[in-house]
């Protein structure tokens, strides 16, 4: 073979290889932005949700905060809010629970704006504890002592680091954080509050053991004070939506354009979403759904499909890890239905 031919041949294979190449393009650029649902998609999904587990009966409200277990159960409600403001809901959409844990990660959002990223990394965790929500063994195995903000330790770190003068302005930098998220006012559920601050005597602990070891960055009564009045919010389905869509947005949400946090740590927080959201069941739930989500023990869980949108649901009988059981079957059906697994198409199984 000549110079020529060969040279000639490796301009034929060239354009052979290109052309192969762009008929591969539009497959590759499909796979990496997905066509986004459409509004009827979406809708009809968050209806089959509700229809298919609205008759499930498992798990039980909590009633370690005695309230809890007068919430009606048989409360169930499903929303998907886009980057784009647009709410699709199904079942109850009204009712207001406590946002319990589903404020945790809001808080550490805060934190983060106001001392970056490291101190929730230096002075609370970011690891998975694969142990209980309100487990005190974690505190004792751990050297750091808190190992992540969502779990009740280091939620309750989050909150007496913020950066405040007084508890009251420590309140409404929360308060306010949390509102700012939703998009709208959040009422403080007062009976919840109560019911809660006059039986957590664990929480208690928790914070006094924090603090003895240094990890605590306020008073113990105040932070655990504020941590509880953050866990009594009220929210509805429809609020959590937004919040988890404001996420979904990077840092800005979709209803009111305000910008909640900067959009380079959202991957950070989303991240300890993933491992620590569902306590000791987030492997299984990454499992079974692939996203990155945050539950409550009011019956509330919201997941984010990053740069996308939020998937909600509330009911509030949990399983034994403390966590929704229609809320969670809800978000992996739809998860799986519309394929948004982080890790590629979940089965939602
Ligand atoms: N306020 C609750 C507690 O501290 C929050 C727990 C939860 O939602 N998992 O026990």
């Amino acid at each position: 073979m000549t110079r020529v031919t060969l040279s000639r041949n490796l301009a034929m294979w060239s354009t052979a290889l290109a052309v192969a190449g762009l008929a591969l393009l539009p497959a590759i650029a499909s796979a990496q932005s997905p066509a986004e649902p459409t509004a009827k998609d979406f809708q009809r999904l968050v209806d089959e949700a509700y229809a298919k587990f609205k008759d499930v009966t498992e798990g039980a409200n909590a009633n370690y905060i005695p309230i809890l277990d007068t919430v009606p159960s048989e409360l169930f409600g499903v929303a998907i809010a886009t980057r784009d403001g647009k709410v699709y809901a199904a079942g109850e959409q009204d009712y207001r629970f406590s946002i319990q844990s589903v404020s945790k990660p809001f808080t550490a959002a805060l934190v983060m704006n106001q001392q970056g990223p490291q101190a929730i990394r230096e002075k609370i965790g970011v690891e998975p504890t694969g142990l209980a929500f309100n487990s005190k063994l974690a505190l004792e195995i751990y050297p750091d002592r808190s190992v992540n903000p969502l779990v009740n330790a280091g939620a309750i770190a989050a909150v007496s680091l913020v950066q405040a003068a007084s508890e009251d302005e420590r309140w409404k930098l929360i308060h306010d954080n949390l509102q700012g998220f939703a998009g709208g006012e959040l009422p403080v559920l007062e009976e919840v509050y109560t019911s809660e601050y006059e039986t957590c005597w664990g929480n208690r602990g928790i914070a006094n053991l924090l603090y003895n070891y240094g990890r605590l960055y306020s008073d113990p009564e105040e932070a655990l004070r504020v941590y509880t009045r953050q866990c009594s919010v009220g929210v509805n389905t429809h609020d959590l939506a937004v919040m988890g869509a404001t996420l979904a947005n990077g840092g800005v949400n979709p209803l009111t354009g305000r910008r909640m946090m900067p959009a380079e740590h959202v991957p950070e927080l989303l991240a300890i979403m993933a491992t620590a959201g569902f306590y000791d069941e987030s492997g299984e739930w990454m499992y079974s759904a692939g996203l990155p989500s945050k539950t409550g023990v009011g019956g509330g869980i919201v997941a984010v499909v990053p740069g996308r949108f939020a998937i909600a649901a509330f009911s509030p009988r949990l399983n034994e890890a403390g966590n929704s059981v229609r809320a969670m079957r809800a978000i992996s059906f739809i998860a799986g239905e519309l394929g948004v697994g982080l890790y590629g198409p979940n089965t939602g199984e």
